[in-house]
C-alpha cells in the first residue's frame, strides 16, 4: 500500500479532474490525504480520501471568489498569492508530511506549496496539470497567457523578494521557474488526450495524457424534440450580466431550450424577466446537462471544454482570459467549435445557427471524444502516480 498526499488550489476546475483519480487510488487500497479547502470537503471525502482543510492556515491573504478571478489574469498578484500561501501553510504542511511520510506528493500545477514541500523534504513529486501541458512549443497557442506570464515572471523585481522569503524557510528554490514550470523530467498528469494537446510530440514520456476525468453525474430532465443550448462561463470569471442578457435576447422565445448557469455571485433577478424556454441557475450538474446538449456556449475553461468534447458537443467559444483563449484556439484549429467575436445577441444567434447547421462541428467533436475515451483516464493516472510512489517507497526503505 502506498501513502499519497494531494494538494490543490481552491478551484473546481483544478479539483474536479483529480476526484476520480483519488477514488481509483483509494479503491486500489492506497492511503490518500487530500489538502484542500472546505468548499471541496464533501467531494473529496466521497472518494474515501482523508480531507485536510487548509482554510484556517491560509490566514495571510484569505482568498475570496473575486481573488480567484484575479489569479488567472494578474500574474504579479498570482505569484504573491502563491508565495504567501506556501509560507502560511509551511509549518502545518511540513509537520504533517514528516508525520505522514508519504511515498509521493501529487500537487496541482498552481498549488506550488505541494511542489515546494516535495522539494524541501525530498519527497517524489507528480504534477497534476488541468490546462494544456506547457513548454516553449505549446506556448505558441497559449501565446497571450504563458509567454506574457513568463516575461512578467522574469522581469518582476518583487519576485526576487518572494524567492528569498521561500529560501529563508528552507525551500531549495532558485527562481520562480523552479516551482512554476514542469520540465521533461517531472512526472506530469495532463487531463486531456495527446490528440488535443498542442505539440504533444515535444513532451517526454514522463507526461501522461490521461484524458478528462469525468465525474459521476445524475440525469438531466430536459425536454425531448428540441435543440438544447447550454451556457456557462465557468465558476470563476462569471460575473457577466451583459453577456447573459444578450443570451436571453438572442434565444428568448425561440424553439431552442436553454439552460444557463450564471455562477454563485450573479444576482439572477438582475437578468430581468426569464423567458419560458430558459432555465437559469447559479450552478448545474454540468456533466448531466452536457449529455443532453446540442451546443455549449462556453468561456473555454479547460474542464468545460474537455467535458463538452467528451460528450461530442461542439462549442461556441467566448474566452475571458488568455489561457481560455489558448484552449479556444485549439478547439477552433481542430474544427470542433466557433469563436464568438462579440457577445451580442445577433452574433450569438448566428453562431448557434452555424454550428447546428453544419454536422462537421459535431463530427470533429466526436473525433476528439474518441481520443479522450482511448486515453486511459483515472486508471492510467493512478498507474503513473503509483510508479512514482513505489520509487518513493524504495527510497524510504534504502534510507531506513
Ligand atoms: N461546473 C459545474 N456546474 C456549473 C458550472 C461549472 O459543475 O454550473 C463545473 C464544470 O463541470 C467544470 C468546472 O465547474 O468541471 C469549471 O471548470 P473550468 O475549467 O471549465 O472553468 P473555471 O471555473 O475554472 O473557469
Amino acid at each position: 500500500m502506498s501513502k499519497i498526499a494531494f494538494f490543490c488550489i481552491p478551484a473546481s476546475g483544478h479539483t474536479n479532474p483529480t476526484i476520480e483519480v483519488v477514488r481509483e487510488l483509494v479503491n486500489r487500497g492506497h492511503e490518500v490525504r487530500y489538502y484542500s479547502y472546505l468548499t471541496y470537503k464533501e467531494r473529496i471525502e466521497s472518494t474515501g480520501a482523508k480531507f485536510i482543510a487548509c482554510d484556517e492556515y491560509d490566514c495571510e491573504q484569505k482568498l475570496k471568489l473575486e481573488d480567484g478571478a484575479r489569479v488567472g489574469k494578474d500574474m504579479a498578484f498570482s505569484i504573491r498569492i502563491l508565495t504567501d500561501t506556501t509560507l502560511a501553510l509551511d509549518e502545518m504542511v511540513c509537520r504533517d508530511m514528516e508525520a505522514f511520510h508519504p511515498d509521493c506528493i501529487v500537487a496541482d500545477s498552481m498549488a506550488v506549496w505541494g511542489k515546494a514541500a516535495a522539494l524541501k523534504l525530498n519527497i517524489p513529486f507528480v504534477s497534476s496539470t488541468t490546462t494544456f501541458a506547457f513548454n516553449q512549443y505549446s506556448a505558441k497557442i497559449m501565446k497571450q497567457s504563458f509567454s506574457q506570464m513568463w516575461n512578467m515572471i522574469i522581469s518582476m523585481p518583487s519576485i526576487t523578494k518572494d524567492i528569498k522569503r521561500l529560501q529563508e524557510k528552507g525551500y531549495p528554490i532558485n527562481n520562480v521557474l523552479d516551482i512554476m514550470q514542469n520540465d521533461n523530467n517531472t512526472d506530469t498528469i495532463v487531463y486531456t488526450s495527446k490528440e488535443f494537446q498542442p505539440y504533444a510530440e515535444t513532451f517526454s514520456d514522463r507526461y501522461s495524457f490521461v484524458g478528462p476525468s469525468i465525474r459521476k453525474a445524475g440525469k438531466a430532465a430536459l425536454p425531448n424534440g428540441k435543440k438544447n443550448i447550454y451556457i456557462s462561463m465557468g465558476t470563476v470569471n462569471n460575473l457577466l450580466l451583459k453577456f447573459y442578457r444578450s443570451c436571453i435576447e438572442a434565444f428568448g422565445g425561440s424553439d431552442y431550450h436553454v439552460i444557463m448557469s450564471v455562477g454563485q455571485l450573479t444576482d439572477i433577478t438582475e437578468l430581468g424577466e426569464i423567458p419560458s424556454n430558459f432555465e437559469v441557475y447559479h450552478s448545474v450538474d454540468q456533466i448531466a446537462i452536457l449529455q443532453r446538449t446540442d451546443v455549449f456556449i462556453s468561456h473555454c475553461g479547460m474542464n468545460s471544454v474537455n467535458e463538452s468534447l467528451y460528450y461530442g458537443v461542439p462549442l461556441i467559444m467566448f474566452p475571458q482570459t488568455a489561457e481560455q483563449g489558448g484552449v479556444a484556439r485549439r478547439v477552433a484549429e481542430l474544427g470542433a467549435g466557433i469563436p464568438l467575436k462579440k457577445g451580442n445577441a445577433s452574433t450569438l444567434r448566428e453562431a448557434v445557427k452555424a454550428v447546428l447547421a453544419e454536422s462537421e462541428y459535431q463530427e470533429k467533436a466526436k473525433e476528439i471524444s474518441e481520443s479522450f475515451k482511448a486515453s486511459g483516464g483515472p486508471v492510467k493516472a493512478a498507474d503513473a502516480i503509483l510508479r512514482v510512489a513505489s520509487r518513493g517507497r524504495r527510497k524510504k526503505q534504502q534510507n531506513s
